[in-house]
C-alpha cells in the first residue's frame, strides 16, 4: 500500500501575519512543483487567512493548531470546526502535547473533538506520545494504546483512514533530541496494529508521522523507514528553506 507521504510545519505561538506572509513568499518557490505529497502549514489562528490566501491555488494545505468540539457557544477563546472552514483551512492539529501537557487537553476531549473535525470536513492530526518517565517505565506501549484508541473512539471504522496520526514522543519534542529511526518505527508499527484491531483496511491506509526534532540532517534517515509516512515539524518549519529540506526528503 502507498501511502501519500504528509508533511506538516506546527508553527505553534511564532510568526506573525506580516512574518507568516514572508514565510510563504520564500516557502512556494521552493517546493513548487512538489505534489506527490501532502505540504501543511499550521500557523497561529490570526495568521490562517494570510496562509490560505497566500498558497491559494497551489499544492500546499494549510491547518489549524487547535478546535473546539463544540459547534458554537458560550466557550470564551475557542474556535470552531465551522469558522476553521470559512477561513479556507482543511485539516487540524489535535492533542498536541503541549496542549495535554499546558492546557490539561483530556484524551476524552478529544475523543469528542476528532470525529467533530471529520464531520465538519476537516483532516484530523492526531497527536500521541509517551513522556520521557513513561518510556522509562516501559509504559509507552500502555499510554500510546490509550491515546489511539480513546481519541479515534468515536470515528467509525470506514472514516479512520481519514484520520492522520502523528507518533509524538514527548521527551523529543523542542529538546533537539529525536527517536532513532528504530524507536519511531516500533511505536508508529504499535500504532497501526491499534488500528488494525479495529480495521484492517484502515490500518493499511492511515497515514502515521513522526514528530519530535525532525531537521533537514535527520529527516531523510527517520522518512525512509517503512511505515513512517511523513513528519509533523516544530522548530524546523519556522525555517523555509529547512522546511523544504525535509518536503524533499520525504
Ligand atoms: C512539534 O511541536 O510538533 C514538534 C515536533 O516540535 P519540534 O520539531 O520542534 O521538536
Amino acid at each position: 500500500m502507498m501511502r501519500r507521504p504528509y508533511l506538516a510545519a506546527n508553527w505553534k505561538m511564532h510568526k506573525t501575519v506580516a512574518e507568516a506572509k514572508a514565510f510563504v513568499a520564500e516557502f512556494l518557490p521552493l517546493v513548487d512543483g512538489v505534489e506527490d505529497r501532502d505540504v501543511v502549514l499550521c500557523p497561529s489562528y490570526l495568521a490562517l487567512r494570510a496562509v490560505v490566501q497566500g498558497t491559494e491555488g497551489g499544492a500546499v494545505r494549510v491547518a489549524a493548531q487547535n478546535m473546539a468540539a463544540e459547534p458554537e457557544g458560550a466557550f470564551t477563546g475557542e474556535v470552531s470546526a465551522a469558522m476553521l472552514l470559512e477561513a479556507g483551512v482543511d485539516a487540524v492539529i489535535l492533542g498536541h502535547s503541549e496542549r495535554r501537557a499546558l492546557y490539561a487537553e483530556t484524551d476524552e476531549e478529544l475523543a469528542r473533538k476528532v470525529p467533530a473535525a471529520l464531520e465538519a470536513g476537516l483532516e484530523p492530526i492526531l497527536c500521541v506520545g509517551e513522556t520521557e518517565p513513561e518510556r522509562e517505565a516501559d509504559a509507552t506501549e500502555a499510554v500510546l494504546l490509550r491515546q489511539v484508541s480513546t481519541g479515534l473512539s468515536a470515528v467509525a471504522d470506514e472514516r479512520l483512514a481519514e484520520v492522520v496520526v502523528a507518533y509524538e514522543p514527548v521527551w523529543a519534542i523542542g529538546t533537539g533530541i529525536t527517536a532513532s529511526a528504530d524507536q519511531a518505527r516500533e511505536a508508529i508499527e504499535f500504532i497501526r496494529a491499534v488500528v488494525s484491531g479495529r480495521s484492517r483496511d484502515a490500518a493499511a491506509e492511515i497515514r502515521i508521522i513522526y514528530g519530535g526534532s525532525v531537521k533537514p540532517e535527520n529527516a531523510a534517515e527517520l522518512l525512509v523507514e517503512e511505515g513512517i509516512d511523513g513528519a509533523l515539524v516544530g522548530g524546523a518549519s519556522l525555517d523555509p528553506e529547512a522546511f523544504a529540506k525535509i518536503v524533499e526528503a520525504a
